[in-house]
């Protein structure tokens, strides 16, 4: 470990001459811009702001990103040239302000180093704690404080994170030892254990180290400071964190390195009137503005942290130490007021002093982030427009996750602490990789653990919900469960997990891994099997907020709804409108699949029409109910677009049905003829009567049926087609076909015309899909004219409605001003449209090679979710430009599934769109990503 720039830097450190000035690479909290987090970390920059603003923060200093992004470039492992010098300046400033010296015997000075990037990554990179200790400053810790089992425990704690995270000693070598030390002494909390008991894993915990590493553990105290600082820069790249990353799409730009914290330690493990706790501003689970927090008395933060002890809820802190609770709360109201957001901090008590460890704007649900986002709205402790921007758009999917049907009859198994909301149920899985195995290959598992630790992740992600038996509501399993959006719950104490056989035993019962469970992070409830869950219901606060955001939105809401129930749906999410409603999975119900199939099997235009009279009466109905819940707001009706095969089956699954008919027919033929010579040998009676499909009826109906069928697999045949999306279908069926766009365009307008003879102000509108040519447009809008004319005069009313086509074809995009004037609308059709535009088929590219050409940076992202703007973008833009020259007052909107993606939203936007039409629980997710992209106009204006 021994090079030059590692020895006693106190004494090595090299003079700063004029001529070549070093870099700043180290901040004290004193100097340290607090808004600077690219360069100090948010842990570091908030710990200098805190000091700044006369917080009660230990002495310390921050190591700056940029040190640990030319750490890590550097082949050699060597730390940039200055950074030594400056630690050691720095850390002199410590001592003065302690009175303690680093290394020393006597009133030794112990720090903590600590991870911090920009980004708040709970748990993901690694922190040291009580660093300075060895067998001379451990005598004279002792001295200083009197309290032998305390400094012991502190040792320990040491060996085993600097061994762990520094020299990477597995930590199960240090584990299996405390346990053992703990049987061996009969205790069941760590607390119980003696000053001989700290000792002995004390000493055992060196032995593991020099049996591991070769090497007696490092006594030279900056030597381990040196160790530290590079481990912490190493985590930056350690798998964890790269998981994490790349989970969260943390790009450079929003974090690049890490910087390092060194802290003097104050201590929460002194004694009785010492504690240390973790602390929410309000409430993360609800975002009520109640104080939230959870502490231990005489523990390390990591305690709570790690969920290794069950914590006390903060209240409680008003018998324990009232004037501390007191000082806690003003502490919690400088935060909130100072940083205008809900903290997440960490403070310990030392000897009744109180200190603020470390702060960050809290991590919450989306139930939360919404309510407080109104309260503090309300508290004028931000403006509405912060209100909104707090929270990102697909936040607010989250608050669509199920909730436990609450009529279920289920007694719970277990309960624990109600952690992160939503319901789920899985099968159980008792460790990260099982988990992640069994979730990759498509199984919904729930994770159960003791206790989480962030090294288990990839388990998160491949769950449903967490459960743990151990640990509070802010333990790793926690606040990881509600960063992510999934339910959780937590310190289940009833719950003993066994890892090594796959299996938890609850009181007598045993879970096996794959059995199913349900979990409520609701309530904290765990349920045995799968119980039903049911949507939920949209509160106040998340009204109030999606109505601000419709106030500053410039692009209106549509939803694609396609039915009666799925119309009021969406204007209970509030949809401004229907900017889809797909005709076609009408015609799926299965009363009318029948009728359809009729249709399609018709050879005659006769025989079609006798179909389509069946089906105009039931399309009426469906658009009158829809157009009345949606009154009067617009209501946009596609004219049916699917290649008509497809409402037939398969070549396949006729063939397979004609085989069974046939062997039916056969049998049934066969039992015909055996009642037949029962009969005549007077052996029949009447209870062996023949029943259908076994008389003469029955063989009659199977050969209707297998006709039926032969028919049917020759109309297949005869639409067959290669490329079927790119073939018959949209306008050019129904240009083909016209008795079919006739009916709907005659039931879409009778509709209306009853709705408004009934006094209902609706406002249909009837879409085209798949044009490229105006004059596609122009003879489908002659049958329109000659049906509206034909209405109107049987109804004495005038008709209002618009005619408008679909833009999802290549050239409708670039002859879009000679279909401009053909319509009234254009509306995007970006499904389409991204196929056409890239040749990609959207049926197949996402399972065959999309996956890759992301793996290889091909394409960043699969076009078919964000709209690639390059692209697509480029001929929306024509289109829009192009038909807005020929029809200034074009009504322009978007109703592919980009439509709800808030990147697509925000490009939209900038197009100058109309209004953007998606999925009915994408809708408030899209109002409020309507209103972000106004918000950020003025940042986007490079279009
Ligand atoms: C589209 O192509 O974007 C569209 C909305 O139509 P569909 O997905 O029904 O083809
Ligand atoms: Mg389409």
């Amino acid at each position: 470990m021994s090079t030059p720039d590692t020895l006693d830097l106190r004494k090595e450190a090299p003079p700063v001459t004029k001529e070549k000035p070093v870099k700043k690479f180290v901040f004290a909290f004193k100097e340290g811009d607090g808004k600077n987090k690219q360069l100090l970390g948010g842990k570091g920059a908030n710990l200098c702001e805190m000091t700044q603003i006369g917080l009660n923060v230990p002495p310390g200093f921050v190591i700056s990103t940029e040190a640990c992004l030319s750490y890590l470039a550097n082949a050699n492992h060597s730390l940039p040239g200055g950074v030594l010098t400056q630690v050691t300046e720095h850390m002199q400033e410590i001592e003065k302000a302690t009175g303690k010296i680093f290394g020393d015997p006597k009133n030794p000075l112990l720090v903590s180093v600590r991870s911090g990037s920009a980004l708040s990554m709970p748990g993901m990179m690694d922190t040291i704690l009580n660093l300075g200790l060895n067998q001379q400053t451990l005598k004279g810790l002792i001295a200083q404080t009197g309290n032998e089992r305390f400094c012991y425990d502190a040792y320990r704690r040491f060996i085993q994170l600097f061994g762990k995270v520094a020299l990477s000693v597995p930590d199960e070598k240090f584990e299996k030892i405390f346990e053992d030390v703990k049987r061996k002494a009969g205790v069941k909390l760590d607390i119980g254990l003696s000053t001989e008991n700290l000792r002995e894993i004390s000493e055992r915990f060196l032995l593991v180290v020099k049996e591991y590493t070769g090497q007696p553990f490092p006594a030279d105290v900056f030597q381990q400071l040196e160790i530290a600082i590079k481990a912490v820069f190493n985590s930056w790249m350690g798998k964890r964190a790269i998981d994490y990353r790349r989970e969260f799409n943390i790009t450079p730009q929003m974090a690049n390195g890490t910087a390092v914290n060194v802290v003097a330690m104050v201590f929460g493990n002194m004694g009785n009137d010492s504690a240390t706790g973790v602390a929410f501003t309000r409430d993360p689970g609800t975002g009520e503005n109640i104080f939230f927090g959870e502490y231990l008395v005489n523990a390390q933060g990591e305690d709570v942290v790690a969920g290794i002890r069950t914590p006390k809820a903060v209240l409680q802190l008003t018998e324990e130490m009232p004037d501390l609770y007191r000082q806690l709360e003003e502490l919690r109201d400088k935060l909130e007021s100072h940083y205008k957001e809900v903290q997440d901090f960490e403070f310990t008590i030392e000897k009744g002093v109180l200190y603020c460890l470390q702060t960050r704007n809290g991590k919450m649900n989306a139930t939360a982030m919404v309510r407080t986002s109104v309260e503090m709205a309300k508290e004028k402790l931000i403006s509405k427009t912060e209100a909104l921007l707090r929270l990102k758009p697909e936040m607010l999917e989250q608050l669509l996750h199920p909730r436990l049907d609450s009529f279920h009859k289920s007694e719970p198994l277990a309960q624990g602490l109600p952690a992160s909301p939503g319901a789920a149920s899985g099968q159980c899985v008792f460790d990260a990789d099982r988990a992640e195995l069994l979730g990759r290959s498509g199984h919904k598992v729930i994770l159960v653990r003791e206790e989480t630790k962030p090294e288990d992740i990839h388990g998160f992600f491949a769950s449903q919900g967490i459960l743990t038996s151990r640990g509070g509501k802010t333990s790793h399993a926690a606040v990881v469960a509600r960063g992510m959006g999934k339910p959780c719950v937590a310190g289940a104490e009833g719950i003993h997990v066994d890892v090594k056989l796959r299996q938890a035993k609850i009181g007598e019962r045993t879970l096996h891994e794959g059995d199913y469970i349900t979990i409520d992070g609701g309530t904290g409830y765990v349920y045995q099997g799968v119980i039903p869950t049911v949507e939920p219901t949209f509160s106040d606060e998340l009204k109030t907020l999606l109505q601000w955001a419709d106030e500053v939105a410039q692009l209106k809401v549509m939803a694609n709804a396609d039915t009666p129930e799925s119309a009021q749906k969406a204007l209970s999410y509030g949809a401004m409108g229907i900017g889809l409603c797909r005709t076609e999975r009408m015609f799926n119900a299965p009363d009318r699949l029948p009728i359809v199939v009729e249709m399609i099997l018709a050879n005659t235009e006769e025989e079609r029409l006798t179909a389509l009279n069946q089906l105009l009466p039931i399309q009426k109905q469906d658009f009158k109910e829809i157009l009345t819940v949606m009154a009067p707001r617009p209501v946009t009706v596609r004219l049916l677009d699917p290649p008509i095969h497809e409402f037939l089956p398969t070549e396949d699954e006729l063939r397979e049905e004609l085989v069974h008919l046939r062997h039916l027919k056969d049998t049934a033929s066969g039992v015909t003829n055996l009642f037949n010579s029962l009969r005549l040998l007077h052996a029949y009676d009447e209870h062996t009567k023949a029943e259908l499909p076994f008389n003469e009826k029955g063989v009659e109906l199977i050969d209707q049926a297998i006709v039926k069928k032969e028919l049917m697999l020759k109309k297949v045949h005869d639409l067959f087609e290669v490329n079927p999306m790119l073939g018959h279908r949209g306008v050019r069926l129904g240009l083909t076909y016209p008795e079919i766009y006739k009916m709907q365009i005659q039931a879409i307008l009778e509709a209306a015309a009853e709705c408004q003879k009934a006094k209902v102000d609706v406002r249909p509108e009837i879409m085209v899909p798949q044009v490229c040519n105006a004059e596609e447009l122009r003879q489908v809008r002659a049958y329109v004219d000659e049906i509206k004319q034909k209405i109107e005069k049987e109804n004495g009313i005038k008709l209002t409605f618009k005619f408008g086509t679909m833009i999802e074809v290549v050239r409708a995009c670039v002859t879009a001003d000679e279909l401009a004037k053909e319509v009234e609308f254009f509306s995007f059709g970006t499904n389409d449209l991204t196929q056409a535009t890239f040749s990609f088929s959207r049926e197949d590219a996402e399972n065959k090679f999309l996956p890759l050409y992301a793996e290889k940076n091909i394409l960043h992202d699969n076009p078919f979710e964000i709209l690639d703007t390059n692209g697509v973008g480029k001929l929306m833009r024509f289109a829009v430009e192009w038909g807005r020259k020929t029809t200034p007052e074009l009504k322009v909107g978007i109703c592919g599934e980009h439509g709800g993606q808030p990147d697509s939203i925000r490009f939209c936007h900038q197009l100058g769109l109309t209004y953007v039409s998606c999925s009915g629980p994408r809708v408030p997710v899209a109002r409020l990503a309507a209103a972000h992209a106004k918000l950020g106009e003025s940042k986007n204006s490079s279009l």
